[in-house]
Protein backbone atom coordinates (compact mmCIF):
# COMPACT_ATOMS: atom_id res chain seq x y z
CA UNK A 1 0.00 0.00 0.00
CA UNK A 2 1.88 3.22 -0.68
CA UNK A 3 -0.22 6.63 0.44
CA UNK A 4 -0.07 10.10 -1.05
CA UNK A 5 2.08 12.56 1.65
CA UNK A 6 -1.12 14.81 0.45
CA UNK A 7 -4.96 14.46 0.87
CA UNK A 8 -7.73 15.34 -1.59
CA UNK A 9 -9.10 17.64 0.67
CA UNK A 10 -5.54 19.47 0.14
CA UNK A 11 -5.28 18.81 -3.77
CA UNK A 12 -8.90 20.38 -4.08
CA UNK A 13 -7.66 23.34 -2.30
CA UNK A 14 -4.11 23.40 -4.53
CA UNK A 15 -6.39 22.88 -7.51
CA UNK A 16 -8.32 25.61 -7.01
CA UNK A 17 -5.42 27.87 -7.13
CA UNK A 18 -3.32 26.02 -9.85
CA UNK A 19 -4.33 23.70 -12.70
CA UNK A 20 -3.35 20.47 -13.18
CA UNK A 21 -0.88 19.03 -13.88
CA UNK A 22 1.75 19.61 -11.50
CA UNK A 23 4.60 18.10 -9.50
CA UNK A 24 4.20 18.56 -5.89
CA UNK A 25 7.34 18.04 -3.46
CA UNK A 26 7.18 17.19 0.30
CA UNK A 27 9.48 19.44 2.15
CA UNK A 28 8.79 17.71 5.87
CA UNK A 29 9.85 14.43 3.93
CA UNK A 30 12.92 15.76 1.87
CA UNK A 31 14.02 17.30 5.18
CA UNK A 32 13.88 13.88 7.13
CA UNK A 33 15.39 12.27 4.88
CA UNK A 34 18.04 13.82 4.63
CA UNK A 35 18.51 13.88 8.55
CA UNK A 36 18.28 10.15 8.09
CA UNK A 37 21.45 9.74 5.51
CA UNK A 38 23.61 12.56 8.13
CA UNK A 39 22.29 10.17 10.80
CA UNK A 40 23.35 6.92 9.21
CA UNK A 41 26.79 8.34 8.17
CA UNK A 42 27.47 10.73 11.56
CA UNK A 43 30.11 7.78 12.28
CA UNK A 44 32.36 9.64 9.74
CA UNK A 45 33.32 12.85 11.02
CA UNK A 46 33.91 14.24 7.05
CA UNK A 47 30.50 12.75 5.40
CA UNK A 48 28.29 15.03 3.19
CA UNK A 49 25.72 14.33 0.63
CA UNK A 50 25.94 15.70 -2.12
CA UNK A 51 22.50 15.83 -3.70
CA UNK A 52 22.86 15.43 -7.36
CA UNK A 53 21.21 18.11 -9.14
CA UNK A 54 20.53 16.71 -12.25
CA UNK A 55 17.02 14.34 -10.57
CA UNK A 56 15.47 17.59 -9.67
CA UNK A 57 16.97 21.09 -10.16
CA UNK A 58 15.09 23.69 -8.67
CA UNK A 59 16.69 26.49 -6.09
CA UNK A 60 14.37 26.18 -3.29
CA UNK A 61 14.59 22.69 -3.07
CA UNK A 62 18.28 23.06 -2.96
CA UNK A 63 17.82 25.48 -0.31
CA UNK A 64 16.31 23.48 1.34
CA UNK A 65 18.65 20.81 1.30
CA UNK A 66 21.70 23.02 1.95
CA UNK A 67 19.95 24.27 5.37
CA UNK A 68 19.84 20.72 6.34
CA UNK A 69 23.81 20.44 5.28
CA UNK A 70 24.07 19.16 2.03
CA UNK A 71 26.33 19.82 -0.56
CA UNK A 72 25.12 19.41 -4.33
CA UNK A 73 26.55 17.13 -7.64
CA UNK A 74 26.50 18.95 -10.74
CA UNK A 75 27.26 17.56 -14.18
CA UNK A 76 26.76 21.02 -16.29
CA UNK A 77 26.86 24.04 -16.83
CA UNK A 78 23.44 25.10 -15.66
CA UNK A 79 23.59 23.20 -12.83
CA UNK A 80 27.00 24.67 -11.39
CA UNK A 81 25.44 28.15 -12.30
CA UNK A 82 21.97 27.18 -10.42
CA UNK A 83 24.07 25.62 -7.32
CA UNK A 84 26.01 29.05 -7.28
CA UNK A 85 23.28 30.89 -6.93
CA UNK A 86 21.68 29.12 -3.80
CA UNK A 87 25.05 29.85 -1.92
CA UNK A 88 26.91 26.78 -2.35
CA UNK A 89 30.46 27.69 -2.80
CA UNK A 90 34.10 26.30 -2.56
CA UNK A 91 34.02 22.53 -1.43
CA UNK A 92 30.12 21.91 -1.15
CA UNK A 93 30.22 21.61 -5.20
CA UNK A 94 31.07 18.34 -6.59
CA UNK A 95 31.21 18.41 -10.22
CA UNK A 96 30.71 15.06 -11.24
CA UNK A 97 30.57 15.21 -14.89
CA UNK A 98 31.55 12.99 -18.29
CA UNK A 99 32.28 14.23 -21.52
CA UNK A 100 32.76 17.54 -20.49
CA UNK A 101 33.05 20.87 -22.40
CA UNK A 102 35.98 23.13 -21.11
CA UNK A 103 33.76 25.98 -20.18
CA UNK A 104 32.05 23.43 -18.05
CA UNK A 105 35.47 22.87 -16.04
CA UNK A 106 36.35 26.23 -16.20
CA UNK A 107 33.40 26.94 -13.97
CA UNK A 108 33.73 24.62 -11.86
CA UNK A 109 36.99 25.67 -11.19
CA UNK A 110 35.97 29.07 -10.71
CA UNK A 111 33.82 28.28 -7.93
CA UNK A 112 36.16 25.88 -6.32
CA UNK A 113 34.17 22.85 -6.66
CA UNK A 114 35.97 19.69 -6.31
CA UNK A 115 36.84 18.28 -9.95
CA UNK A 116 36.04 14.24 -10.76
CA UNK A 117 37.97 13.52 -13.74
CA UNK A 118 35.89 10.91 -15.99
CA UNK A 119 38.99 9.89 -17.95
CA UNK A 120 42.70 9.81 -18.25
CA UNK A 121 42.87 11.57 -20.59
CA UNK A 122 40.95 14.49 -18.75
CA UNK A 123 44.06 15.26 -16.64
CA UNK A 124 45.89 16.77 -19.52
CA UNK A 125 42.18 18.70 -21.16
CA UNK A 126 41.91 19.73 -17.43
CA UNK A 127 45.95 20.95 -17.51
CA UNK A 128 45.46 22.83 -20.88
CA UNK A 129 42.01 23.99 -19.61
CA UNK A 130 43.18 25.77 -16.33
CA UNK A 131 46.90 26.34 -17.15
CA UNK A 132 46.75 24.37 -14.06
CA UNK A 133 45.87 21.06 -11.84
CA UNK A 134 43.48 21.85 -8.77
CA UNK A 135 45.46 20.78 -5.33
CA UNK A 136 42.33 18.70 -4.81
CA UNK A 137 41.11 16.28 -7.70
CA UNK A 138 39.03 13.15 -7.89
CA UNK A 139 39.02 10.59 -10.25
CA UNK A 140 36.03 8.26 -11.58
CA UNK A 141 36.39 4.14 -11.42
CA UNK A 142 35.04 1.93 -13.59
CA UNK A 143 35.69 -2.01 -12.69
CA UNK A 144 34.40 -3.25 -15.59
CA UNK A 145 32.76 -6.72 -16.06
CA UNK A 146 29.60 -7.35 -14.30
CA UNK A 147 28.56 -6.04 -11.12
CA UNK A 148 26.33 -8.60 -8.98
CA UNK A 149 25.18 -8.72 -5.64
CA UNK A 150 23.46 -11.25 -3.86
CA UNK A 151 21.88 -13.90 -4.88
CA UNK A 152 17.55 -14.61 -3.86
CA UNK A 153 15.39 -16.72 -5.87
CA UNK A 154 14.41 -14.61 -8.14
CA UNK A 155 17.81 -14.07 -9.27
CA UNK A 156 20.63 -11.70 -8.52
CA UNK A 157 19.34 -8.25 -5.69
CA UNK A 158 21.36 -6.50 -7.36
CA UNK A 159 22.87 -6.30 -11.29
CA UNK A 160 24.32 -3.73 -13.73
CA UNK A 161 26.58 -3.44 -16.26
CA UNK A 162 29.54 -1.40 -15.55
CA UNK A 163 31.84 -3.00 -18.98
CA UNK A 164 28.88 -1.76 -21.17
CA UNK A 165 28.76 2.07 -19.35
CA UNK A 166 30.83 5.34 -20.74
CA UNK A 167 31.97 6.58 -17.05
CA UNK A 168 34.73 6.07 -15.23
CA UNK A 169 38.57 4.89 -16.31
CA UNK A 170 40.14 1.40 -15.48
CA UNK A 171 42.10 0.51 -12.53
CA UNK A 172 45.33 0.58 -14.36
CA UNK A 173 43.65 4.21 -15.92
CA UNK A 174 43.44 5.01 -12.24
CA UNK A 175 46.88 4.53 -11.03
CA UNK A 176 48.51 6.71 -13.82
CA UNK A 177 46.22 9.09 -13.85
CA UNK A 178 47.01 9.51 -9.95
CA UNK A 179 50.39 9.34 -10.36
CA UNK A 180 50.27 12.09 -13.35
CA UNK A 181 48.24 14.47 -11.23
CA UNK A 182 50.22 14.16 -8.20
CA UNK A 183 53.46 15.60 -10.48
CA UNK A 184 51.49 18.09 -11.59
CA UNK A 185 50.72 19.25 -8.01
CA UNK A 186 47.51 17.89 -7.00
CA UNK A 187 47.97 17.05 -3.28
CA UNK A 188 43.90 15.66 -1.81
CA UNK A 189 42.68 13.15 -3.82
CA UNK A 190 39.17 11.38 -4.26
CA UNK A 191 37.61 8.36 -5.85
CA UNK A 192 34.38 7.61 -7.12
CA UNK A 193 32.53 4.89 -8.64
CA UNK A 194 28.64 4.51 -9.74
CA UNK A 195 28.29 0.98 -10.27
CA UNK A 196 25.08 -0.02 -10.11
CA UNK A 197 21.38 2.26 -10.08
CA UNK A 198 18.39 2.16 -8.36
CA UNK A 199 19.21 -0.49 -6.45
CA UNK A 200 16.87 -2.10 -3.71
CA UNK A 201 19.32 -3.59 -1.13
CA UNK A 202 20.97 -2.55 2.19
CA UNK A 203 23.97 -4.19 0.30
CA UNK A 204 24.65 -1.81 -2.45
CA UNK A 205 26.76 0.90 -0.60
CA UNK A 206 28.42 -1.56 1.49
CA UNK A 207 29.71 -3.67 -1.30
CA UNK A 208 30.83 -0.76 -3.23
CA UNK A 209 32.52 0.66 -0.42
CA UNK A 210 34.72 -2.43 -0.16
CA UNK A 211 35.94 -2.12 -3.47
CA UNK A 212 36.64 1.52 -3.34
CA UNK A 213 37.97 1.24 -0.16
CA UNK A 214 40.62 -1.65 -1.37
CA UNK A 215 40.86 0.53 -4.33
CA UNK A 216 41.75 3.79 -1.88
CA UNK A 217 44.59 1.38 0.04
CA UNK A 218 46.43 0.09 -3.08
CA UNK A 219 46.27 3.16 -4.97
CA UNK A 220 47.68 5.17 -1.91
CA UNK A 221 50.79 2.51 -1.70
CA UNK A 222 51.13 2.35 -4.96
CA UNK A 223 51.04 6.33 -6.06
CA UNK A 224 51.81 8.01 -2.63
CA UNK A 225 48.98 10.40 -3.08
CA UNK A 226 47.17 11.15 -0.21
CA UNK A 227 43.27 9.27 -0.29
CA UNK A 228 41.41 12.45 1.23
CA UNK A 229 37.91 11.27 0.09
CA UNK A 230 36.08 8.23 -1.11
CA UNK A 231 32.35 8.67 -3.32
CA UNK A 232 29.82 6.11 -3.11
CA UNK A 233 27.95 8.29 -5.55
CA UNK A 234 24.28 7.30 -6.14
CA UNK A 235 22.31 4.54 -7.02
CA UNK A 236 20.54 3.46 -3.76
CA UNK A 237 17.31 3.04 -4.77
CA UNK A 238 13.25 3.43 -4.09
CA UNK A 239 10.16 1.12 -3.93
CA UNK A 240 8.35 2.36 -6.92
CA UNK A 241 6.01 -1.13 -6.50
CA UNK A 242 4.01 -1.04 -3.01
CA UNK A 243 5.79 -4.76 -2.77
CA UNK A 244 9.09 -3.95 -2.95
CA UNK A 245 11.03 -3.10 0.32
CA UNK A 246 12.18 0.26 1.06
CA UNK A 247 16.00 0.14 1.72
CA UNK A 248 16.69 1.27 5.34
CA UNK A 249 19.68 4.04 5.09
CA UNK A 250 21.06 3.05 9.08
CA UNK A 251 21.54 -0.11 8.29
CA UNK A 252 23.39 1.08 4.99
CA UNK A 253 24.96 3.13 6.86
CA UNK A 254 26.52 0.49 9.17
CA UNK A 255 27.31 -1.52 6.57
CA UNK A 256 29.76 0.53 5.25
CA UNK A 257 30.73 1.47 8.57
CA UNK A 258 31.89 -2.05 8.91
CA UNK A 259 33.64 -2.28 5.90
CA UNK A 260 35.57 1.30 6.71
CA UNK A 261 36.24 -0.67 9.87
CA UNK A 262 37.75 -3.61 8.30
CA UNK A 263 39.57 -2.42 5.61
CA UNK A 264 40.85 1.83 5.84
CA UNK A 265 41.06 1.55 9.47
CA UNK A 266 44.14 -0.56 9.62
CA UNK A 267 45.53 0.63 6.78
CA UNK A 268 45.93 3.57 8.63
CA UNK A 269 43.34 5.44 6.60
CA UNK A 270 40.90 5.93 9.09
CA UNK A 271 40.23 9.80 8.11
CA UNK A 272 39.33 9.48 5.20
CA UNK A 273 35.45 11.48 4.62
CA UNK A 274 32.98 9.99 2.97
CA UNK A 275 30.70 11.26 0.25
CA UNK A 276 27.56 9.76 -1.04
CA UNK A 277 25.87 12.08 -4.37
CA UNK A 278 22.33 10.68 -3.69
CA UNK A 279 19.26 12.04 -5.98
CA UNK A 280 16.37 9.34 -6.28
CA UNK A 281 16.78 7.84 -2.62
CA UNK A 282 16.85 12.11 -1.08
CA UNK A 283 13.90 13.09 -3.19
CA UNK A 284 12.42 10.85 -5.18
CA UNK A 285 9.54 9.59 -3.01
CA UNK A 286 8.89 13.45 -1.91
CA UNK A 287 7.46 14.57 -5.31
CA UNK A 288 4.32 13.27 -6.88
CA UNK A 289 2.54 13.82 -10.02
CA UNK A 290 -0.78 15.21 -10.10
CA UNK A 291 -2.87 14.83 -12.90
CA UNK A 292 -6.83 15.18 -13.89
CA UNK A 293 -9.07 12.23 -15.85
CA UNK A 294 -9.77 14.10 -18.76
CA UNK A 295 -11.00 11.18 -21.09
CA UNK A 296 -11.90 7.58 -21.22
CA UNK A 297 -12.10 5.52 -24.38
CA UNK A 298 -13.18 2.42 -24.95
CA UNK A 299 -11.78 0.37 -27.61
CA UNK A 300 -9.71 -3.05 -27.59
CA UNK A 301 -8.81 -1.96 -24.17
CA UNK A 302 -9.94 0.67 -21.39
CA UNK A 303 -8.22 3.78 -22.13
CA UNK A 304 -8.49 6.83 -19.07
CA UNK A 305 -6.69 10.15 -20.80
CA UNK A 306 -5.25 12.03 -18.22
CA UNK A 307 -3.71 16.00 -18.37
CA UNK A 308 -0.37 14.69 -17.89
CA UNK A 309 1.68 13.23 -20.43
CA UNK A 310 5.27 11.87 -20.75
CA UNK A 311 6.54 15.47 -21.62
CA UNK A 312 6.02 15.87 -17.59
CA UNK A 313 7.46 12.19 -16.84
CA UNK A 314 9.63 10.60 -18.62
CA UNK A 315 10.75 7.06 -17.37
CA UNK A 316 7.19 5.08 -17.93
CA UNK A 317 7.41 5.77 -21.68
CA UNK A 318 11.58 5.19 -21.55
CA UNK A 319 12.49 2.65 -19.48
CA UNK A 320 8.87 0.87 -18.73
CA UNK A 321 8.93 2.55 -15.59
CA UNK A 322 6.41 1.21 -13.44
CA UNK A 323 4.81 4.32 -10.92
CA UNK A 324 1.99 3.74 -8.66
CA UNK A 325 -1.21 5.50 -8.96
CA UNK A 326 -3.88 6.53 -6.54
CA UNK A 327 -6.89 7.63 -7.79
CA UNK A 328 -7.88 10.36 -5.43
CA UNK A 329 -10.86 9.48 -2.93
CA UNK A 330 -10.89 6.33 -4.06
CA UNK A 331 -8.00 4.83 -2.10
CA UNK A 332 -10.46 2.38 -0.26
CA UNK A 333 -12.68 0.93 -3.60
CA UNK A 334 -12.04 -2.40 -5.13
CA UNK A 335 -9.70 -2.26 -8.23
CA UNK A 336 -11.74 -3.83 -10.42
CA UNK A 337 -10.93 -1.89 -13.41
CA UNK A 338 -8.45 -2.88 -15.76
CA UNK A 339 -6.76 0.73 -17.43
CA UNK A 340 -4.18 1.96 -19.58
CA UNK A 341 -3.58 5.55 -18.45
CA UNK A 342 -2.38 8.05 -21.35
CA UNK A 343 -1.54 11.22 -22.23
CA UNK A 344 -1.82 13.12 -24.94
CA UNK A 345 1.55 12.57 -26.96
CA UNK A 346 1.23 10.97 -30.71
CA UNK A 347 3.31 8.71 -29.27
CA UNK A 348 1.96 4.81 -28.42
CA UNK A 349 4.62 5.00 -25.67
CA UNK A 350 2.78 7.85 -23.59
CA UNK A 351 1.49 5.67 -21.02
CA UNK A 352 1.82 6.38 -17.17
CA UNK A 353 0.44 2.56 -16.89
CA UNK A 354 -1.06 -0.49 -18.92
CA UNK A 355 -2.81 -2.73 -17.39
CA UNK A 356 -3.45 -1.50 -14.53
CA UNK A 357 -6.15 -2.63 -12.03
CA UNK A 358 -7.26 0.62 -10.47
CA UNK A 359 -10.82 1.89 -9.47
CA UNK A 360 -13.30 2.93 -11.70
CA UNK A 361 -11.98 6.02 -12.43
CA UNK A 362 -14.03 8.91 -13.13
CA UNK A 363 -13.81 11.93 -15.70
CA UNK A 364 -12.55 14.87 -13.31
CA UNK A 365 -10.89 12.37 -10.75
CA UNK A 366 -7.86 13.80 -9.37
CA UNK A 367 -4.83 10.79 -9.94
CA UNK A 368 -1.59 11.07 -7.75
CA UNK A 369 1.25 9.30 -9.70
CA UNK A 370 3.76 8.91 -6.53
CA UNK A 371 7.52 8.86 -7.07
CA UNK A 372 8.26 11.26 -8.98
CA UNK A 373 10.83 13.66 -6.99
CA UNK A 374 13.72 12.86 -8.92
CA UNK A 375 14.38 12.04 -12.64
CA UNK A 376 10.71 13.14 -12.88
CA UNK A 377 9.95 16.88 -14.03
CA UNK A 378 13.91 17.20 -14.78
CA UNK A 379 13.80 14.86 -17.55
CA UNK A 380 10.68 16.76 -19.29
CA UNK A 381 10.73 18.20 -22.48
CA UNK A 382 8.50 20.06 -24.90
CA UNK A 383 7.77 17.46 -28.00
CA UNK A 384 4.33 18.10 -29.21
CA UNK A 385 4.78 21.69 -27.95
CA UNK A 386 4.06 20.50 -24.77
CA UNK A 387 4.66 22.92 -21.68
CA UNK A 388 6.35 22.04 -18.99
CA UNK A 389 3.95 22.11 -15.80
CA UNK A 390 4.63 23.95 -12.46
CA UNK A 391 6.77 22.98 -9.25
CA UNK A 392 4.92 23.16 -6.25
CA UNK A 393 6.12 23.28 -2.75
CA UNK A 394 3.73 21.54 0.29
CA UNK A 395 5.57 23.27 2.87
CA UNK A 396 5.44 21.06 6.91
CA UNK A 397 2.84 24.05 8.44
CA UNK A 398 0.58 22.59 5.23
CA UNK A 399 1.09 26.01 3.10
CA UNK A 400 1.71 25.59 -0.75
CA UNK A 401 4.15 27.74 -2.60
CA UNK A 402 5.03 27.72 -6.29
CA UNK A 403 8.49 27.05 -6.39
CA UNK A 404 8.24 26.76 -10.52
CA UNK A 405 5.71 28.66 -12.75
CA UNK A 406 4.23 25.91 -15.51
CA UNK A 407 5.60 27.25 -18.99
CA UNK A 408 3.59 29.79 -21.17
CA UNK A 409 3.08 29.68 -25.03
CA UNK A 410 5.79 32.19 -24.58
CA UNK A 411 8.11 30.61 -23.43
CA UNK A 412 8.18 27.67 -26.06
CA UNK A 413 8.26 30.45 -28.51
CA UNK A 414 11.07 32.35 -26.62
CA UNK A 415 14.02 31.16 -29.02
CA UNK A 416 12.44 30.49 -31.90
CA UNK A 417 13.43 33.07 -35.39
CA UNK A 418 10.64 33.98 -37.21
C1 LIG B 1 22.65 10.62 -11.63
C2 LIG B 1 23.83 10.66 -10.75
C3 LIG B 1 23.70 10.55 -9.36
C4 LIG B 1 22.38 10.31 -8.69
O1 LIG B 1 21.89 9.06 -8.93
P1 LIG B 1 20.61 8.49 -8.17
O2 LIG B 1 20.44 7.14 -8.74
O3 LIG B 1 19.50 9.43 -8.47
O4 LIG B 1 20.92 8.48 -6.73
C5 LIG B 1 24.84 10.64 -8.61
N1 LIG B 1 26.06 10.83 -9.16
C6 LIG B 1 26.23 10.94 -10.48
C7 LIG B 1 27.58 11.16 -11.04
C8 LIG B 1 25.13 10.86 -11.33
O5 LIG B 1 25.30 10.95 -12.65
Amino acid sequence: MKTPFVTLEKLREITAAYPTPFHLYDEAGIRACARRIRDAFAWNPGFREYFAVKATPNPQLLKILREEGCGVDCSSLTELMMSDRCGFAGHEIMFSSNDTPAEEFQLADRLGAVINLDDLTHVDYLLHTLGRIPETISCRYNPGGTFELGESEEGFQVMDNPGQAKYGMTRAQLTEAFTRLKALGARRFGIHAFLASNTLSNGYYPALARILFRTAVELQRETGCEIAFINLSGGVGIPYRPEQPANDIAVIGEGVRQAYEEILVPAGMGNVALCTEMGRFLLGPYGCLVTRAIHEKHIYKEYIGVDACAANLMRPAIYGAYHHITVMGKEDAPCDHCYDVVGSLCENNDKFAVDRMLPKIDMGDLLVIHDTGAHGFAMGYQYNGKLRSAELLLQPDGAVRLIRRAETPDDYFATLVW
